[in-house]
């Protein structure tokens, strides 16, 4: 079944970087793949088991302490402009949810079916079925099983998603996080959800003050062109906690800074490969990514039109036209 063509919001749900449209090109070929095939969960289970062994080797080997709360604590000197600062943070991991923690695939299920593109209202609309019906709490396969064992180490963890705060979303995180089993002490605390674009400003600019940094200085130009979304609330989250593991299925769910201004197409596809080399160590250590196929930045990084003319035959075309 072919989708319309619903170019505008396509576009508005993948700048969201919240489930947005399936691939109308290529069908639901690649929801296919993600929901039913067996090498999909089987990569997820990688992704997941690696995690669960680097935390675990981490912890061990490491020197931290606990806290009052039984957390695992380490002690952090911090540079920030002039000053420094030493505290003892919980030692934690950041996990996006939609993709990598929360599967939503029912959504996109819903859409290829249906034969609709992405829209907003449908996407809420989700969201609050999702809230209120058990069936759809749905886990990435893996997911639940690592938090608990990350948990049960004593490691903190941060959920920061672009899901808002409107319409009661927030509450509805926190009863789907409940419906799939992880951990819920401090639950409310630990899911940092976009404000709005307004609101993320106006809070990041706050940010930038209390710590005394300049707008056009390093840290302050990656929070104010907040090209992920996340910056702010990774770096609230950085200051509070001593991060050993990041979780996305998208690379800006990662502490990796792409400028905004770069080219869609080949330019950015470019800047994305090499960023991913550039942090080639923290791939499975203390960077893991999640599969998916069906939306993201790596989407609304191709050009707008002739994407295919980027695919690589390596000279095989030439090598049949002269046979
Ligand atoms: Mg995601």
């Amino acid at each position: 079944m072919r989708i319309p063509r619903v170019a505008g919001l396509i576009v508005a749900a993948i700048l969201l970087c919240a489930p947005g449209a399936v691939a109308e090109d290529q069908g639901p070929l690649a929801l296919l793949w993600l929901q039913k095939s067996a090498e999909a969960r089987a990569l997820c289970k990688l992704v997941y088991n690696t995690a669960t062994r680097a935390v675990a080797e981490r912890v061990r080997l490491s020197n931290y302490g606990r806290n009052e709360k039984g957390q695992l604590v380490s002690r952090v000197f911090t540079r920030i402009g002039t000053k420094y600062r030493e505290d003892l943070r919980p030692v934690a991991v950041v996990m996006d949810l939609d993709e990598t923690v929360l599967d939503n695939s029912p959504f996109e299920a819903y859409l290829v079916k249906a034969g609709k593109g992405f829209d907003d209202s449908i996407w809420r609309a989700f969201v609050r079925f999702q809230g209120s019906e058990p069936r759809a709490h749905r886990a990435i396969p893996g997911a639940v099983d690592f938090i608990r064992t990350a948990e049960a180490l004593g490691v903190t963890v941060i959920y920061i998603s672009n899901r808002d705060t409107q319409e009661g979303q927030f509450d509805a995180v926190l009863r789907i996080l409940k419906g799939i089993g992880v951990g819920e002490a401090d639950l409310a605390n630990r899911v940092l959800l976009h404000l709005g674009k307004e609101e993320e400003k106006a809070a990041a600019l706050k940010l930038l003050g209390e710590l005394g940094l300049a707008q056009d200085g390093p840290v302050g130009r990656a929070l104010l062109a907040n090209q992920s979304k996340k910056e702010r609330r990774r770096l609230i989250t950085q200051l509070q906690y001593h991060v050993i593991g990041w979780f996305g299925d998208d690379l800006n769910d990662f502490p990796i800074f792409i400028p905004k201004d770069t080219a869609k197409g080949p330019p950015m596809l470019e800047a994305r490969s090499e960023a991913v080399s550039a942090y080639s160590g923290h791939w499975g250590t203390d960077f893991f990514v999640l599969p998916n196929p069906i939306y993201g930045s790596w989407r609304s990084s191709l050009p707008d039109k002739d994407s295919e003319a980027l695919l690589e035959d390596a000279g095989f075309g030439e090598f049949m036209r002269g046979k």
